[in-house]
């Protein structure tokens, strides 16, 4: 068989949507699926928003693209948004997830250069972490599977275990730099952090004249129920990367940082082509608009707390195959006591549900953020179809 034309590294499913609305997502021949994946949270409107939608549209007919080295009145308005949301003072606009940590990386190691400390590089990370795909955050896990094939990979990495936090005090030495570390793992199947672990991470920095970088990427942007994660733990990071929701579906990433943080961050040092072009600002901003409305926020609190309490009284139905509920908000993870990635396939071909696996044998619940209480109730009757049917495989 010659190469396709679309380089195989993805296992793709049957499903080949064509069109999308609200919830629903509809395939070539008309097939209807319930969206609890949300092209891994990254559609937090749902589908065909009309009001980011619209915005996409306007500036497309207005301005697309203008390079960096013109001035930004989109790119000034989004900025001055998200440093008054969060602790942040200044921001650069990456187009994913992955630059949006390098960028992070960076802003890191460059901060400690600027004090006179060149040597402390290396950031301390988590198992079972997932940063994205370029070498850079590759090199920022232990995790094989990313890994293998690809060295040599970067320097400037130690890794501790996952709400360890006495692992995490341990490694560091003269070189560190601060720590590197997701507020829930996402890909790692949906492990919240201690408040333990991320305040005593924070407390070391502080001790220390560390940097707390957070990953945010797929925890940010009122997927909890709050902006960011980390409000849920009473800590503040120096650094942080967000994406995937930030853009609803428009490719846009952003590196958050204090003005400290960013002090080695200065002209020349950084940058990127289309980054925070006018049209990806228009979908930030569109996004913003709606997540900043009253009421939104308690939504996702209100949809979060439905669904984890249909799911948890769903367990003892089906206890061969449900372990347990964890997450906060509408990023939930469902611990099965069998194979995941099997499961969300007997529930994507069989019952129209498409979900998303993770590590651990989880099974990733990532809604769009303005569903309502009869999504909720549409997903709790497929999903125990799917799971009263459900065989599991004879060597699970
Ligand atoms: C998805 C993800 C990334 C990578 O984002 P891309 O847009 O795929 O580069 C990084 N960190 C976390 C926590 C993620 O979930």
């Amino acid at each position: 068989m010659p190469i396709t034309p679309l380089m195989p590294v993805y296992p793709r499913c049957g499903v080949r949507p064509v069109r999308g609305e609200g919830v629903w997502l509809i395939g070539e021949k008309g097939e209807r699926y319930l969206d609890f994946a949300s092209g891994i949270a990254v559609n937090l409107l749902g589908h065909g928003h009309p009001h980011l939608t619209k915005a996409i549209q306007d500036q497309a007919a207005t301005l697309m693209h203008v390079s960096n080295l013109y001035g930004s009145p989109q790119g000034e308005a989004f900025a001055q948004r998200l440093v008054d949301a969060t602790f942040a003072d200044t921001v650069f606009f990456t187009n994913s997830g992955a630059e949006a940590v390098e960028c992070a990386i960076k802003t890191a190691r460059r901060y400690h250069f600027a004090n006179g400390n060149p040597e402390r590089h290396t950031l301390i990370t988590f198992d079972t972490a997932f940063h994205g795909r370029t070498i850079g955050t590759i090199s920022a896990t232990n995790q094989a599977k990313l890994r293998d094939g690809f060295e040599p990979l970067l320097p400037g990495f130690k890794y501790a275990n996952f709400n360890d936090l006495e692992g995490a005090l341990a490694l560091i030495d003269d070189n560190s730099a601060g720590f590197l570390v997701e507020p829930i793992q996402g890909e790692g199947g949906i492990r919240p952090a201690t408040q333990e672990f991320l305040q005593g991470l924070r407390k070391a920095c502080d001790e220390r004249g560390l940097l707390l970088v957070l990953d945010e990427v797929q925890s940010g942007v009122a997927r909890t129920g709050k902006l960011y994660a980390h409000e849920h733990y009473g800590i503040v990071p120096d650094i942080m990367a967000t994406a995937k929701g930030i853009g609803g579906g428009f490719p846009l990433g952003a590196c958050l940082a204090t003005e400290e943080a960013a002090k080695g961050m200065v002209i020349g040092t950084h940058g990127s082509t289309y980054g925070g072009n006018p049209l990806a600002m228009a979908a930030g901003m569109a996004v913003f608009d709606v997540i900043e409305e009253p009421g939104f926020l308690e939504n996702v609190e209100r949809m979060g707390d439905r669904l984890r309490q249909s799911l948890e009284q769903l367990i003892p139905n089906h206890d061969h195959l449900f372990d347990s509920v964890r997450g906060k908000g509408l990023m939930l993870g469902l611990k099965l006591k069998s194979d995941s990635r099997r499961f969300v396939a007997h529930a994507r071909d069989n019952h129209g549900l498409l979900l998303v696996a993770a590590g651990e044998n989880v099974v990733r619940v990532l809604p769009p953020l303005n569903i309502e209480e009869g999504d909720v109730a549409t997903f709790i009757e497929k999903l125990s179809d799917a799971a009263r049917v459900y065989v599991p495989a004879s060597d699970d």
